[in-house]
């Protein structure tokens, strides 16, 4: 076998996100192939073979890439609409335009969706996809294959709906499967894309929607389906007082007895939002190892409230973080969601002592890396890790100043991305991608939110 090659970056601050917070002043890190090989204080090792590369990162705090564990790429093409309502009255005036989507829409809405997020670091997305038009082609195949293209690590949370209008549901009733379709194409799903190797670069969850969109049965047997086919479960859970009220008067119980009663707690769980929760809620996560996506801006966008993020921390609930769909977050980027944490968590109950910078940037990297399940390969910096990594660019009129470079990245404004590296593969370069190009990406996702605009309003 060819030896690896090597890429050695000097002179940067490093923040490794590992158990024990290690940080480099300056250091160095070397990659080899897909891995990171050695990183340190100082100069890299003298005389190391076949380096193909050396970058002087003078200048850069060098992080994990960043990881987002909540998001609907299709919403990309229907920003700005609906920007007053509160989460149910955003879905009922949103849906009939979403149940128009096809295969060309969702391609390009992907692809915004992640060259956005890529060239603001990060380098592990999800795509909570559970809109399937009848007819509309290969949806799932499309997100996979933009992911694909743009050289991103990827999960796609094969979602689905089919509680409707008729059913008490939210969703009209052509935006909807039917139970035994929506479990059937998950499978396929999972069976066509789903990569169990240490360094894939995709994977699959089942996903059903949301109490409010789903039936028992789906829920219930959604959970036993990824169980069989050992991936991962996700959904979104205890959003609103609405939907607590909605679970209450349905079910006679909140959201999280009602997940735990239909086998959606565990180790292989994670839920969006998660914001109204009591003690014994979140309990009840702790416990059975359930994570959590925590999307502030989504959140703060549709009124929800604030995730008690410093009380699951406490509790030991993995958490990670999430854009959500770009319908309720228009910004669609992840870094500032590091800031958004922390500020939001600070205006909540425990104040000044609700998150540190260092705490943000650990929900950002390796909390994510945990709840989509990859914490052994992804999430930190360290010797045989897969070399997903961002050198942040902390030398310009924004950050120059700033005394720490961490609480720099958080607290400071969107910090530049020099280079953010892959699987070993460099995919932005000064803030652009290398794998798409930028402007004609703007255009078709144009184009495609006219359409959809068009088709709807004839609809
Ligand atoms: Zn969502």
């Amino acid at each position: 076998m060819a030896a690896a090659q090597r890429i050695v970056m000097e002179n940067c601050s490093i923040a490794t996100v590992d158990a024990d917070d290690t940080e480099y002043a300056t250091g160095y890190v070397v990659l080899a192939g897909n891995r990171i090989e050695s990183l340190g204080a100082g100069r890299a090792p003298e005389g190391l073979a076949d380096v193909v590369r050396r970058i002087d990162a003078t200048g850069h705090l060098v992080t994990p890439g960043l990881v987002n564990t909540h998001h609907h790429f299709y919403q990309w093409i229907t920003r700005g609409l609906a920007t007053d309502h509160n989460l149910f009255d955003w879905l009922v005036a949103l849906y009939p335009t979403w149940a128009r989507i096809d295969e060309p829409m969702v391609r390009a809405a992907a692809r915004g969706s992640l060259a956005m997020m890529a060239r603001g670091g990060v380098t592990t997305a999800m795509d909570h996809h559970y809109v399937f038009p009848e007819g509309s082609g290969d949806l799932s195949g499309a997100i996979i294959g933009a992911a694909r293209d743009l050289g991103v690590r990827f999960t796609l949370a094969r979602g689905s709906m089919d509680r409707s209008e008729k059913d008490g549901g939210l969703p009209p009733d052509f935006a909807v499967e039917t139970l035994d379709a929506a479990l059937a194409a998950t499978e396929a799903t999972v069976n066509a894309h789903h990569d169990t190797s240490f360094d894939a670069m995709t994977q699959v969850a089942v996903a059903p929607c949301s109490p409010f969109s789903v039936s028992t049965e789906l829920l219930r047997e959604g959970a036993e389906l990824g169980r069989r086919l050992g991936v991962r479960l996700h959904t979104h859970g205890s959003e609103t007082v609405e939907e607590e009220k909605f679970c209450h008067e349905l079910f006679g119980m909140g959201p999280t007895d009602y997940f735990e009663s239909t086998g959606w707690l565990g180790e292989d769980v994670w839920m969006a939002h998660c914001v109204h929760m009591n003690d014994s809620d979140i309990d009840a996560f702790a416990r059975t190892r359930t994570g959590v996506a925590h999307c502030p801006s989504s959140n703060a966008r549709l009124a929800a409230g604030i995730a008690r993020v410093p009380d699951m921390l406490a509790a030991g609930v993995p958490v990670g973080l999430g854009v959500d769909g770009t319908a309720s977050n228009e910004s669609g980027e992840l870094h500032t969601e590091l800031r958004n944490a922390l500020l939001v968590n600070r205006l909540g109950a425990h104040r000044e002592a609700a998150l540190t910078a260092r705490q943000a940037l650990r929900l950002g990297t390796y909390g994510g890396a945990q709840v989509l399940g990859r914490a052994r390969e992804i999430g930190s910096l360290e010797p045989g890790k897969l070399a997903d990594l961002v050198l942040w660019r902390m030398d310009t009129l924004a950050h120059a100043s700033i005394a720490d470079p961490v609480s720099a990245l958080v607290l400071g404004a969107a910090a530049p991305v020099t280079a953010s590296f892959v699987n070993g593969r460099q995919i932005v370069a000064d803030g652009r991608l290398l794998t798409a190009d930028e402007d004609e990406i703007a255009h078709s996702t144009r184009q495609e939110a006219r359409r959809l605009a068009e088709i709807a309003a004839r609809a």
